[in-house]
């Protein structure tokens, strides 16, 4: 009977704590909402709880007993940062080398403790969101790094998954060594339509939000420039993956880097061509009459470039050129281009928003680049009702940078204030 009373009392403090969600106000000099290409002089933006309330002109009046203030009065304040490709689970693979080091001498135990690590340096660096595209081996860890994050366990960006990946037998990593010997794969080896569609629910059943392909390997350029590869999957089986994931309201993301990949998978339908270092015009065509999304991650070609043609493939260097007019000519066609960069690819200790200088020397202004990575990307993750711009009612994933990007594009690899949902992870 005597416990009664604390038990009510209990129930009471825990409703409390439920029914007060606490208040901050955010006071910035300056603030980009996404919606519109001009920056708001001296914004207040109050937020309750893990949502953003309002936009109003600076003004002290306002400010509630017990709410939080925070002055980034000398700060550009603008939406969380969405990188729509990485890899948490990948610490840099400039060789084939430093790539078959992660598969055969770490536990996915041990990779995973380091993906937690990148989870966390992607939110310091502003991304407030990420699509983490495949676990390079490491299974379905990357559902748990998600799922820790959603837990408050870790601290870590919102994230989409795509788990395991699929390609065709024979077709990737690790790869190279006696035919006597069994190693692990980078991915799912899937082969057939049947073996497509099976997989896809295994993969769904394990929690991925979205199945990743590899359409296409072992590049080599054509005399004109035209960068030509093997294709992975037939036309046939990729037809069978995109209907299957879709038909289970899911998205696919195909790795499709060059002319037959490329083809196929716009062919079939897939939701975002990533990497696209060569689109044939006529597929870019395709790509804007279908919606469907282009990824390019230029910084990691550039960057694995040297590594890659100090190794032998001097392809990679190629690349560079033809990757760059690729871009301009998306650009120009109109294709929906979403930032994504590939982190994982190379070292999380490098800030992934050096890719926005990138986009910007290839032609895109400031506020498209900035746009690409906020609701652009936003929609392509279907997420546009609550992250990607700062308004009543979507999620308080908001960072500020010291000076204007529009001026000064590399302002955004100096993210000195990082909230998500409400809460902070990184101040001035
Ligand atoms: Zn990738």
């Amino acid at each position: 009977m005597k416990r009664t009373p604390i038990f009510v009392l209990l129930l009471t403090s825990f409703a409390f704590a439920q029914t007060t969600p606490k208040i901050t106000y955010i006071g910035c000099g300056s603030l980009y909402d996404g919606k519109h290409d001009e920056a708001q002089k001296n914004v207040t933006v109050k937020i309750i709880g893990d949502k953003i309330d309002s936009l109003s002109p600076n003004t002290k009046a306002t400010e509630e007993e017990g709410s939080e203030v925070i002055d980034l009065s000398h700060e550009v304040c603008l939406p969380g940062l969405i990188d729509t490709h990485t890899h948490v689970l990948l610490q840099g693979d400039i060789t084939s080398e430093d790539y078959d080091v992660q598969l055969l001498k770490w536990s996915t135990p041990y990779r995973t403790i380091l993906g937690t690590v990148s989870a966390r340096r992607a939110l310091e660096y502003g991304f407030t969101t990420i699509r983490d595209l495949e676990t390079e081996g490491a299974g379905y860890a990357d559902v748990d790094i998600k799922k820790a994050i959603n837990n408050g366990v870790i601290p870590g960006p919102r994230m989409q998954v795509a788990g395991r990946a699929m390609d065709v037998t024979g077709a990737y990593p690790v790869l190279g060594y006696s035919w006597e010997l069994k190693f692990p794969k980078g991915v799912q080896e899937v082969d057939g339509a049947d073996g497509g569609r099976k997989a896809v629910r295994e993969q769904i059943s394990n929690g991925v939000d979205w199945v990743k392909v590899y359409s296409d390997r072992s590049y080599y350029v054509r005399p004109g420039g035209v960068l030509d590869d093997i294709p992975t999957f037939s036309l046939d089986e990729l037809r069978a993956i995109v209907d299957e994931t879709h038909r289970e309201r899911r998205k696919i993301a195909s790795h499709a880097a060059a002319l037959n990949g490329v083809h196929n998978s716009v062919e079939a339908g897939v939701d975002s061509i990533e990497h696209g270092m060569y689109i044939s015009d006529a597929d870019l065509q395709t790509m804007v009459a279908h919606g469907t999304y282009y990824v390019p991650t230029l910084f990691v070609g550039e960057y694995v470039a040297q590594g890659r043609a100090a190794a032998g493939a001097k392809v990679w260097v190629d690349m560079i050129k033809i990757h760059e007019d690729t871009f301009r000519r998306a650009l120009k066609a109109g294709v929906k281009i979403a930032f994504g960069t590939d982190a994982g690819g190379f070292d999380w200790k490098i800030d992934p928003a050096k890719e926005f200088a990138i986009m910007v020397k290839y032609g895109m202004t400031p506020a498209q680049a900035l746009r690409s990575a906020t609701v652009t990307a936003s929609e392509l993750l279907g997420m546009q009702e609550k992250i990607g711009s700062l308004e009543a009612g979507k999620f308080a994933d908001i960072v500020a940078v010291p000076a204007d990007p529009m001026a000064d594009i590399q302002q955004l690899e100096h993210v000195n204030f990082v909230m998500k949902g409400g809460a902070v992870y990184l101040k001035p």
